[in-house]
């Protein structure tokens, strides 16, 4: 737990709020007034050592994951466990998951280029949008189509715990292994709308895990650095298509050369051993369940 659990600007808190560090969570218990209160903390002059921070969760979907998924990265579903522990933690302002979201005819599908082979055949995409932007990317497996069994998180996801699901690949005329969108700069692109999300949020610090490392991990990551987000990777959650040594060193070093932190995380909840009473506050957020949440901030929109 970071210091904002013994911060003395929250000594007024009308409850918990050491346990309640969003926004969403000061709704649900307090009302409004906890919001106001939370907001007047958390944008003081002299901030606390809490940031707000996202949680992004990339492409936990079957079609990634064994044993039934076309593009299936080993070890893939094993994620889940670890995932949901630190989904369950208050610390996240946000908590965000992407979905590849593909049309049957995607530009990425290898049975869309007559001859090409899935993972070892390449394709030049160009930008819609600017002739002179260019980007080359590997075919795949038709994976993740919109509608299918293999495009939904995996079942093993506590998803009701997510504030956001930002899909992206829609586009058939270009490809994104980035959660933000495509690379395409000049212009940009079907841009997915996270980064407005993140923004709108006040978020500057995002901790990216999920599927994978290699490709949609990644590029999520360098994007998030070069917009100035504070980015850890928590390496531990996360797995790559190609799990050899001498590609997670040049996935390690790409990270890093472009300012991402790559990081190993705790994945031991916060329990009543170190929280008193926290195992009681978590157990009445949960009976209140996603729609309440909803609810409660609908009505005062
Ligand atoms: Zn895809």
């Amino acid at each position: 737990m970071a210091d904002w659990a013994n911060d003395p600007a929250l000594a007024d808190w009308p409850g918990p709020v050491k346990y309640i560090p969003s926004p969403d969570l000061a709704v649900a218990k307090f009302g409004w007034p906890g919001v106001a209160q939370y907001q007047a903390w958390m944008y003081r002059p002299d901030p606390p050592v809490f940031v707000p921070t996202a949680l992004l969760i990339i492409d936990m979907q079957n079609d990634f994951c064994g044993p039934n998924g076309s593009l299936a990265v080993q070890g893939g579903r094993e994620l889940g466990t670890g995932i949901n522990e630190v989904l369950n933690e208050g610390y996240f302002v946000l908590k965000i998951a992407t979905r590849d979201f593909h049309p049957a005819d995607h530009i990425s599908f290898a049975t869309q280029h007559p001859g090409a082979e899935p993972f070892t055949s390449t394709y030049t995409i160009t930008s819609p949008e600017n002739p002179q932007e260019k980007q080359t990317t590997t075919l795949w497996p038709p994976h993740c189509v919109q509608g299918t069994e293999g495009c939904e998180l995996i079942h093993e996801l506590d998803v009701w715990r997510l504030t956001h699901i930002i899909d992206k690949g829609q586009d058939k005329r270009v490809e994104s292994y980035s959660g933000f969108g495509p690379p395409f700069e000049n212009p940009a692109v079907s841009m997915s709308g996270l980064a407005d999300l993140l923004n709108e949020h006040g978020i500057q610090k995002v901790e990216i895990v999920g599927l994978a490392l290699d490709y949609c991990v990644k590029h999520t990551a360098i994007d998030a650095a070069k917009l100035g987000f504070e980015t850890h990777v928590l390496m531990n959650l996360t797995q790559a298509v190609d799990q050899s040594k001498e590609n997670m060193a040049a996935v390690h070093r790409e990270l890093t050369d472009h300012g991402v932190i790559p990081l190993l995380v705790r994945t031991k909840a916060v329990t009543d051993e170190d929280v008193p009473g926290i195992d009681q506050y978590w157990a009445e957020i949960e009976a209140m369940g996603k729609l309440a949440l909803h609810e409660s901030v609908s009505q005062h929109e």
